[in-house]
């Protein structure tokens, strides 16, 4: 089973809370040892900016978002027998024969261009290949996901609707997860290449702004787009656990919504904390979801779907 994970915060634990480790060793949930016992074929590592967190705001962000691709750079030069950069399904493919895992770089808060469309291309010869238009607030893109209708409705401003092209004709997937509902029906619209929702679940099974509903799992899957399932407890149905019954609950709704095209991974591994029962705590135990979601009835070729196949169509798809 090889595994692509299309989000993990691990650059940022590494970086910005541990400040200590690397992707060989450390206290996260994600690393080369780990990922190697998962069978991991490509890891997206987030470089997530909390720009509350940073005194001077979105422009500290956007140079601390380079000092995180520098960081990156350096682990893969450190370690270069196990992991590798991939910028497209190709590099994938050819790092997975070499016995290589791959490495994605994505931004995870798109405030950071500041209004500064110049930097998308910038970001992207550095290799980022996804980026989260938001995070959890609103931004030069526009609204985030909220549980207030007024902000929930609203969707991309006049330079967000230029960046949502740009990434497109760049060759960068539009991450939806985290945008208001208003902000991802203007994604979809105004899209111009793959689009994914990295770390989301279903909205039917869990309340939560953060989650999709069936007509937006529709609609992501019409335009060939999908959704990373998210372990985190609260978007799952648990407060405080992360459990295996829940994940395999929504993967069959995403398949029932979407199809067998449509559910992927996106763990949201090094992204959150303070859940009492994770069912799956690292990289390395993700085969309880594989086991898990046979014993439900998923056949062979779909879990492969679900675990590598959906998420290379989206790479593949980057121009
Ligand atoms: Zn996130």
């Amino acid at each position: 089973m090889k595994l692509i994970d299309l989000h993990c915060d691990t650059v940022w634990k590494l970086m910005d809370l541990d400040k200590k480790g690397d992707l060989m060793e450390n206290q996260c949930s994600v690393s080369i040892p780990g990922m190697k016992r998962a069978g991991t074929m490509a890891q997206f590592f987030a470089c997530f900016v909390h720009v509350k967190d940073l005194a001077g705001g979105y422009e500290e962000g956007y140079r601390h978002v380079h000092e995180m691709i520098d960081f990156m750079e350096g682990q893969l030069k450190k370690f270069p027998e196990n992991i590798a950069g991939a910028y497209s399904g190709e590099d994938v493919m050819r790092n997975d024969a070499e016995g290589k895992i791959s490495a994605v770089l994505t931004v995870e808060e798109g405030g950071i261009l500041n209004g500064k469309l110049k930097r998308l291309e910038t970001l992207h010869q550095r290799g980022i290949r996804l980026m989260t238009p938001m995070w959890n607030d609103e931004n030069c893109i526009g609204y985030p996901n909220s549980r207030e209708p007024s902000v929930m409705e609203k969707g991309l401003k006049p330079f967000g609707i230029e960046t949502v092209r740009r990434m497109g004709e760049l060759g960068m997937a539009v991450d939806v997860s985290h945008a208001s509902d208003g902000t991802f029906a203007d994604i979809l619209r105004y899209a111009r290449g793959p689009v994914v929702a990295s770390h989301s679940n279903c909205r039917e099974l869990k309340r939560h702004p953060r989650n999709l509903t069936d007509r937006m799992i529709h609609d992501l899957a019409e335009i060939g787009g999908g959704a990373g399932l998210n372990f985190y407890g609260p978007f799952l149905g648990t407060e405080d656990a992360s459990l295996i019954e829940e994940m395999t609950a929504h993967i069959l709704h995403m398949i029932r919504c979407g199809g067998e095209s449509f559910p992927m991974i996106g763990t949201d591994f090094d992204g959150f904390d303070g859940i009492e029962r994770l069912d799956i705590p690292k990289a390395e135990d993700m085969e309880k979801l594989w086991d898990a979601l046979k014993k439900k009835g998923v056949s062979e070729s779909q879990l492969d779907q679900i675990w590598n196949g959906n998420a290379l169509r989206i790479l593949n798809a980057l121009s």
